[in-house]
């Protein structure tokens, strides 16, 4: 029964992000403890980090925005992030093996994972500022407000 304990937080976190690919770590923790209450924040870290190292989950980081999670991993896919709603959608690696992506220089590095993310706004967001498709400013980022 010690083994429960230890496993309980991972086991919540796990489900999170099955449920929730690309949440970032408030949401987690937020959904998380709503399955279990006595999960302390720092639990969630820990086992997002202790995930994260063992090559369980993937952390992603746009620019500007949060560091997300997602349990896709291995694969070097890629993705769409939305400049005004923060929505991100995969992009798969559809060409070649990875890194997918061929640096015209690789300076002598070996070159085994390439990330891009894809900018710009997402259906939803183009449908409801149609006038906002272009001239978006770089750093237009609403994503750091709490949900
Ligand atoms: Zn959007
Ligand atoms: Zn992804």
């Amino acid at each position: 029964m010690v083994g429960l304990r230890v496993t309980r937080p991972r086991l919540s976190v796990l489900q999170v992000l099955a449920e929730r690919p690309h949440a970032d770590v408030d949401t987690i923790v937020t959904a998380a403890r709503a399955v279990h209450p006595t999960l302390s924040p720092q639990a969630v870290y820990g086992v997002l980090e202790a995930l994260v190292s063992r090559g369980l989950a993937r952390r992603i980081e746009p620019a500007g925005a949060p560091a997300l999670f997602e349990l896709r991993v291995g694969d070097n896919h890629h993705h769409l992030v939305c400049r005004s709603c923060g929505a991100v959608a995969d992009v798969d690696c559809t060409v070649g093996a990875a890194p997918c992506l061929t640096p015209s220089d690789t300076a002598g590095f070996v070159v085994d994972e390439a990330e891009v993310v894809f900018w710009g706004l997402c259906r939803d967001c183009r449908v409801g500022n149609p006038s906002e498709t272009t001239g978006v400013p770089e750093h237009h980022d609403r994503r750091g407000v709490k949900q």
